[in-house]
């Protein structure tokens, strides 16, 4: 398949009116898929009425078909045709996030959308993506757009173009280029169907700032759990895993550095994950340094980039710190742990 390739200037007024956005638009409109830049990943957009463009999402990625995709909107009006009323925490939540990095779980309205957009659910995932380009290609097509991240299933989120270019090149219609995006997490996903609010996935907008909102609420037990069933399907799945296995390690610097000189001693090429005030403190195969400690949300807009970074190094075995689970720290030790498949090494 011709993957066509657009480069957008996110900062430009009148983006609906450009060619690039026009072209895209025209594709979701046919039912084909395109890439584009949201502030948390880039994510995969086809139209989410039609079975077709769904199907079509799925299969560029490989995505297990029992994990239903969010839905994006650039308007909150769009909700009234496939939402069975918008109960009143998560009115409060679109009017506080929107556009923003909040995914909300409503009931859906029978019949509307794709089912294979929701996979069968009588729920669906929404949320307004805080990006001009997103919002502006979303706008012009005036469609619910579904969009998971776009990057071959497994693998790390992509967070530019050049990710998306990688993983999916060939596989889609066409990539808009509007940068590298910023929050570098998915959204949070909360679940706004029951009468307490449950956070399903830690994302982009922090347990604090929710909570700020709209009073206690729960989390998931399965983010906590290993043993449980976690509600929302996707949470199920590895993901995110860069070629080597990844072990996250609590401890010291020098216990930590330890474990590469054992693996070093076996002939093995070990790389670390840490962040810039400690690169210089160790000496493996690889050192990168991701973000600022005591800035998880520095840690979390490169995260991606740094577990991609890895397979360029042909390394056996990958070390990494843990970090803070502080705002956006939470999100990114949920995903560190699913890159590591729950490996973490404590030290004694
Ligand atoms: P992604 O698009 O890759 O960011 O993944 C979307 C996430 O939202 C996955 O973890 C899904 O399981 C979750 N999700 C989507 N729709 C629903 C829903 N109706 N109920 C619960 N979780 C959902
Ligand atoms: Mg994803």
């Amino acid at each position: 398949m011709d993957t066509k390739f657009w480069s957008v200037d996110k900062f430009v007024t009148n983006l609906e009116d450009y060619p690039q956005i026009s072209e895209a638009a025209a594709l979701l409109k046919e039912n084909e898929v395109v890439a584009f830049p949201t502030e948390t990943v880039y994510g995969l957009g086809g139209n989410a009425d039609s079975d077709t463009a769904v199907a079509k999402i799925f299969e560029a990625k490989g995505r297990p078909a029992d994990n239903p995709l969010i839905i994006h909107i650039a308007k909150k009006e769009q909700l009234d045709s496939f939402v069975d009323g918008v109960p009143e925490k998560a009115g409060m939540l679109m009017d506080h996030f929107w556009p923003g990095p909040l995914t909300i779980v409503f009931n859906k309205k029978a019949g509307q959308l794709s089912a294979k957009a929701t996979a069968g659910l009588s729920t669906v995932a929404v949320r307004m993506p805080d990006h001009p380009v997103a919002l502006a290609l979303i706008k012009k097509t005036g469609l619910p757009i579904a969009a998971p991240s776009a990057n071959q299933s497994g693998k790390p989120s992509p967070t530019s173009a050049q990710h998306v270019h990688d993983d999916l090149y060939g596989r889609i219609s066409g990539i808009i280029d509007g940068g590298a995006t910023g929050v570098g997490v998915e959204s949070t996903v909360i679940d706004c169907t029951g009468p307490v609010p449950v956070i399903l996935r830690p994302g982009g907008a922090t347990v604090e700032q929710i909570e700020a909102v709209v009073g206690k609420v729960q989390l998931d037990p399965a983010l906590a759990d290993q043993e449980i069933a976690p509600k929302s399907p996707g949470m199920k799945y590895q993901h995110y895993a860069p070629n080597a296995p990844l072990y996250l390690v609590e401890g010291s610097r020098d216990f930590l550095q330890e474990l590469i000189n054992e693996k070093r001693k076996l002939g093995l090429k070990a790389g670390v994950l840490t962040t810039e005030e400690n690169v210089a403190f160790f000496q493996a195969d690889a050192v990168l340094g991701c973000g600022s400690r005591d800035k998880p949300e520095t840690v979390a807009s490169s995260l991606y980039d740094t577990l991609r970074e890895f397979n360029a190094k042909d390394l056996d075995v990958i070390f990494s710190e843990v970090f803070p689970r502080i705002g956006v720290g939470e999100a990114v030790m949920n995903r560190l742990m699913k890159a590591a498949g729950q490996r973490l090494i404590k030290e004694e």
